[in-house]
């Protein structure tokens, strides 16, 4: 089933088995969903195909393949640092090859998207770790253009100048970005409703994620239900009309459940509500 643009979807944990994933999205009541690679034993053929097929019995689309690695951990920005995506040197080479095996089980199911956060991508272009970062990311976008599938980069552990950057360096047309606005507030990045106008064009999919800025350097701030946070979810939905973006609001909430599919089934009302109201007409 075709998704249509602002539908709402619930991204699904990583290394949740898939049955659970089903459940969650029949309790919240969407037909969308971003999947979390589910766990190892679950990434062969059969069970690609099986997974598939729960998803297509149960009426819900899953619209991207989410990566996650084992190692990472998101204590607070220090260790995030040295622990999430393909910076950290100890963890490339096993990551990359880890991301090529979900691209498969993704194009197996039927999707022709994946996403991962890649890592706190260097602010400075000349540090030697930026280099390998961008060519890191274009070997990735290598192996899955032929297979016309594409990567979204998740948004906020770098500012939105360095994520333009590090687009342009790698310089593949199947590379674009999975927004979430909180994160930008919970790494302290930068304001996330500008962000969003500056890297529009990019913006393939999004977070529906709300959260406090940090109160303490090094920390992260603090997710929140949908709604409660310093993000401005009404302005977040405001902006993504006002720069035509097409694709389904996909609410995250990163917390045990309960109460994690009572907070997403509220913010799918709200979400709901939100996409009915008319943008305010700007003067001139
Ligand atoms: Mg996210």
């Amino acid at each position: 089933m075709a998704v249509r643009s602002f539908d709402v979807g619930i991204m699904l944990g990583v290394h949740q088995d898939p049955r659970v994933s089903v459940e969650k999205c029949q309790k919240v009541g969407v037909k969308n969903a971003q999947l979390g690679v589910p766990p190892d034993e679950w990434l062969t053929r059969e069970k690609a195909l099986e997974v598939a097929q729960m998803f297509r019995e149960a009426g819900v689309t899953i619209t991207t393949v989410f990566c996650g690695f084992e190692g990472e951990r998101y204590d607070d920005i220090p260790t995030v640092q040295q622990t999430v995506g393909y910076i950290p040197d100890e963890f490339r080479e096993v990551r990359v090859r880890k991301t090529l095996q979900i691209a498969e089980f993704a194009r197996l199911m039927g999707v022709n998207r994946i996403a991962a956060h890649f890592g706190f991508i260097p602010e400075d272009p000349v540090d030697p770790r930026y280099c390998i970062a961008v060519e890191t990311m274009q070997r990735i976008c290598d192996y899955l253009l032929p297979k016309k599938m594409s990567f979204g980069l998740e948004t906020g552990q770098e500012t939105v100048e360095t994520l333009l950057r590090f687009i342009k360096d790698v310089g593949r047309k199947n590379l674009n970005v999975n927004f979430d606005p909180a994160n930008m507030i919970l790494y302290g990045t930068e304001e996330p409703i500008a962000a969003l106008r500056k890297v529009a064009p990019y913006v393939a999919s999004v977070h529906c994620k709300d959260g406090l800025w940090p109160t303490e350097k090094g920390k992260l701030g603090t997710e929140v239900p949908l709604g409660e946070g310093q993000v401005g979810i009404d302005k977040f939905v405001a902006t993504l009309k006002r720069i035509g973006y097409r694709g389904p609001l996909t609410i995250e909430r990163e917390v045990p459940d309960p109460p994690q599919t009572d907070d997403m089934r509220k913010g799918k009302e709200l979400l709901e509500s939100l996409v009915k109201t008319k943008p305010a007409r700007t003067k001139g």
